[in-house]
């Protein structure tokens, strides 16, 4: 497994496997890796011939209060859980690599994929999203990108940038991994103490509550909504951002549902805000 950091030698790396022509599978991240991240390297193993992951802290995704300074660095984890899964390459930008001295150019998806939802709390968040995603895909450019279902609306978006910027890149979207109580694994969940973790469950049962009304006939979007307000209810100190019951591709809240429809949650616990969703299909 090659640990690349250097802009040239990615794109030496990248034209040597084109000219072999291999199928290059990419994985961004922003490493502290867990399972989520692993069932997408997985799914590129199974699909590519060459799998790059990119691990880098993306600063311009992050709000002026969120957690970049704590935002977990484990480098030297990350690297040899990814040597464990026959990665072929590791790309680890530098700052400077990704956003050069003087750097003004950026990526924005407009319209409702990025001012509902996530973009209510957090504005430049998406824009910070789409920026490094077009560069990396620039840089790597693979045939088929790999991204979580757990991050629902970042995948709604960025398939809309990929489409508008006419990438050849097929990009697949996996579904999220979770612990066996249910709680969606997240870089996230190493900031919660035991009881907080109790606590984050509330995000999966209010889902699996909407699902088990869902399975019994329910397609009111209300109805699924006060199904996951209810559970919500029992935690007096999770602090629910939103719950929403939309089209899982234009994000539109829906008053009823037809065939399909993706329940998305965002909750904080204490200070850690986390983010859950579940498609609910007939
Ligand atoms: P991050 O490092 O948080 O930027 O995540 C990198 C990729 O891993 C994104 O496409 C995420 O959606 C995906 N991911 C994060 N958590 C999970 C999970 N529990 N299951 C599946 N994919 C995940």
């Amino acid at each position: 497994m090659r640990i690349i950091e250097a802009e040239d030698e990615l794109r030496t790396a990248v034209s040597a496997a084109r000219a072999a022509e291999k199928r290059i599978g990419f994985v961004p991240t922003m490493g502290a890796l867990h399972q989520g991240h692993l069932s997408l390297v997985s799914a590129a193993k199974r699909e590519c011939d060459l799998v790059a992951v990119s691990i880098f802290i993306n600063p311009t995704q992050f709000g002026p209060n969120e957690d970049y300074d704590k935002y977990p660095r484990t480098l030297n984890e990350d690297t040899k859980l990814l040597a464990g899964e026959d990665v072929d390459l590791v790309f680890t930008p530098a700052r400077e690599t990704i956003y050069p001295e003087g750097c003004s150019t950026w990526v924005e998806v407009e319209g409702l994929l990025t001012r509902t939802l996530e973009a209510a709390q957090r504005p430049e968040h998406f824009r910070g999203v789409t920026t490094v995603v077009a560069k990396l895909f620039q840089l790597v450019a693979p045939d088929v990108a790999y991204f979580g279902r757990k991050d629902f609306q970042q995948s709604v978006v960025i398939r809309r940038m990929t489409h508008d910027l006419c990438y050849p890149i097929d990009i697949q979207v996996c579904e999220t991994i979770r612990d066996p109580d249910g709680l969606a694994l997240s870089s996230r969940n190493q900031y919660l103490n035991e009881k907080q973790r109790q606590q984050a469950l509330s995000l999966s049962k209010g889902l699996f509550a909407a699902r088990a009304m869902f399975e019994h006939g329910e397609r009111h979007g209300d109805a699924l909504h006060v199904a996951v307000q209810a559970v919500f209810d029992e935690y007096a100190d999770v602090s629910v951002d939103y719950i929403a019951i939309v089209d899982p591709e234009t994000l539109e809240p829906l008053e009823t549902v037809v065939d399909r429809c993706a329940v998305l949650i965002a909750a904080r616990v204490g200070q850690t805000r986390l983010i859950d969703n579940l498609m609910l299909e007939n």
